[in-house]
């Protein structure tokens, strides 16, 4: 009986999974593996709300691979040993699994390579899994990535991408494969109360009501702050319960311009793991470094602070930061004005704001978070790195009733259309009514410091 090991990572899905298939194809019986891996949850980036989603990610695994007539094989540990003592166990010859794209993905690679092949096993390692376009595949003549996303995105889309695979029938599993417990969400403490359901079965009924429902208008109402009309399936893009293989195929089928406009979403998904493949030192270090001296953490520790309690007295700001307290995810706009608030209005380095996100984002990860960051501070691959997004006009544009305000922030409830932008117009005892704080800084004065800063005053 031949067994391969299928080596589950940012792909616990059973739909369009290369590295399962390929291992369901080249042996009799098959080990769907995923390792809990320590040096993950030792460098602290196993946050709360990650952690409680990836349980259920593994429980609907687990569930969808019994219903084939198998079950996920659970281990804790160090991956390279996790599998080969796994691989031993069962007497695998194959382990088929995601190429990764994050450093330490890539020397898990390398580690695991080099484990297996001493043992006389092989190692083999499939594209186009975690992202659409594999890192790499695409780019320009002199470089070893695009730092531009508009030609990134032409050749992006010129490529042809993989038919979409279908779940397996069945899966049998050597009874020699030894689990330990799931975990369970129940099992994490510190998780957002409002935080999404995980699992495969979830990210497919979202992604077939969002193609239903939000598909269509997703280029007119992306922005719409309190509408909440953008997918929200990047949870299920992080821990791969959805391909996105899938979701282009799928979008690009509909057509029309909010299937469009979607695809080149996942485009700049793509195009950050690129980036991030190519420039592993962005992770930490700036892209294209503007010289900046930013303020000390200890200097500006109550701005900060208020930053992350939604408490700076800029409504918008507030709304979102709280929107991320409770739910473990924020919306694109929110995210772009929040960081712009951080990074440029109170000249706080990107890397506290990143660093924060990534401790409640369920769909925190290195590549989107690191980069997007850069990209808002003016460290990253804008085209424009000096612009700052001001909170009350970006607010009364996206939120022009004030709708989203009202719902994160309820001192302000009754403060209706430009006002709930701008509380502090309010007089007298009108103002007094309202329990919430004065603006932690003048605009003007964030932005006379920035503009100092990089050399633009
Ligand atoms: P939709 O608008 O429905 O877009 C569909 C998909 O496209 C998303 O699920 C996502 O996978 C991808 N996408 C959309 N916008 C971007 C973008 N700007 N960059 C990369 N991919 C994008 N996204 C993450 O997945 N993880 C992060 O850790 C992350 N951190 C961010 C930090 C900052 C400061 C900013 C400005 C953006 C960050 N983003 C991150 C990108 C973006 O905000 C989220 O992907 C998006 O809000 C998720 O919501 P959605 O699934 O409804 O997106």
């Amino acid at each position: 009986m031949s067994v391969s090991v299928a080596l589950f990572t940012s792909d616990l899905r059973l739909h369009d999974n290369p590295p399962l298939r390929a291992a369901l194809a080249s042996a009799d019986e098959v080990v769907p593996l995923f390792v809990r891996d320590r040096a993950i949850e030792s460098a602290g980036f196993a946050a709360p709300n990650r952690q409680a989603f990836l349980a259920d990610c593994l429980a609907g695994l687990d569930a969808g691979l019994r219903e084939r007539g198998g079950r996920l094989v659970l281990r804790s540990g160090a991956v390279t040993d996790e599998v080969c003592r796994v691989a031993a166990e069962t007497g695998a010859a194959d382990v088929h699994m995601a190429a990764g794209v994050s450093a330490y993905a890539q020397h898990r690679e390398e580690r695991l390579r080099a484990a297996l092949e001493a043992d006389g096993r092989r190692l083999c390692v499939h594209d186009a899994v975690i992202t659409a376009v594999p890192p790499g595949a695409v780019t320009p003549a002199s470089s070893d990535h695009f730092a531009v996303f508009t030609p990134y995105f032409r050749r992006w889309s010129e490529e042809r991408l993989r038919t979409v695979q279908g779940a397996p029938r069945t899966v049998r599993v050597p009874g020699a494969a030894r689990s330990e417990r799931l975990p369970s969400r129940t099992d994490v403490s510190g998780v957002s109360e409002g935080l999404a359901a995980g699992g495969e079965r979830e990210g497919r009924a979202r992604w077939s009501a969002w193609q239903r429902n939000g598909l269509a208008g997703y280029e007119d109402h992306h922005d719409d702050l309190p509408g909440d009309l953008t997918s929200r399936l990047s949870p299920h893009l992080h821990f791969g319960t959805l391909s996105p293989v899938e979701l282009v195929h799928g979008a690009s089928r509909r057509g029309g311009a909010g299937a469009d406009a979607f695809v080149r979403q996942l485009c700049w998904r793509d195009f950050h793991h690129q980036v991030l493949a190519a420039r592993p030192a962005a992770a930490s270090a700036d892209y294209r470094s503007q010289h900046d001296r930013w303020r000390s953490e200890r200097s500006a520790a109550r701005e900060i602070t208020a930053w992350k309690e939604g408490r700076t007295g800029y409504p918008v700001i507030d709304a979102a930061m709280r929107q991320l307290r409770h739910e473990g995810w924020m919306h694109n706009r929110g995210r772009l004005l929040t960081a712009s608030f951080l990074a440029k209005t109170l000249y706080v380095d990107w890397r506290v704001g990143a660093r924060y996100f990534l401790e409640l984002l369920v769909d925190g990860d290195v590549a989107n978070n690191q980069l997007n960051w850069q990209w808002v501070a003016g460290t990253g691959t804008d085209s424009r790195p000096n612009r700052v997004f001001n909170p009350v006009t970006q607010g009364r544009r996206y939120d022009p009733q004030g709708d989203y305000v009202r719902r994160w922030v309820p001192e302000l409830a009754g403060l209706v259309g430009a006002a709930a932008h701008e509380p502090w117009k309010l007089r007298g005892p009108e103002r007094a009514a309202y329990d919430y704080p004065g603006p932690l800084l003048e605009l003007s004065d964030g932005l006379a410091r920035f503009k100092q800063a990089r050399g633009r005053a």
